[in-house]
């Protein structure tokens, strides 16, 4: 395997996938849909749509929390895998899905102010409010 590629999957391996290239920094997202959709809250990179290759997406289930966007999940096994927004030719992938070594990098939190009220952020890392115009989340 290339250095620049990075794979993965979800519980059940139904769904399997590949990226090439960089990937952007893990941003950690603490809004009310990521923190019901995956029990707590969501770590994510991103990576352009030409550079991923996604198997099995027959059993990929997608749910659009807002109008804009939807979410990736394994219908089998219920994994969360991606985040797509309609607007932008790129896809978030979550960060826990990614086999060992990730290349990953801890990035920011996002949507602090929609956190849950039992954990502390404390790892010294950049915490916005909302988002950024950099990294697109759309909240519905
Ligand atoms: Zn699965
Ligand atoms: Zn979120």
């Amino acid at each position: 395997m290339h250095d620049d590629e990075h794979t993965g999957a979800c519980l059940c391996g139904s769904v399997r996938f590949r990226t090439r290239g960089p990937l952007r920094g893990v941003v950690f997202c603490h809004c009310g849909q990521c923190r019901r959709q995956s029990g707590h809250f969501v770590a994510a990179t991103s990576v352009s749509d030409e550079r991923i290759v996604i198997e099995g997406g027959d059993a990929i289930s997608w749910f659009a929390a807002s109008p804009k966007a939807k979410r990736g999940f394994c219908s089998r096994c219920g994994s969360l895998l991606f985040w797509k927004h309609a607007d932008l030719d790129s896809i978030s992938v979550m960060a826990g899905a990614f086999d060992r070594p990730t290349g990953l990098i801890a990035e920011c939190h996002i949507f602090v102010a929609d956190k849950g009220d039992y954990y502390a952020i404390d790892d010294g890392l950049p915490q916005l409010a909302r988002s950024t115009e950099t990294i697109v989340v759309v909240d519905a």
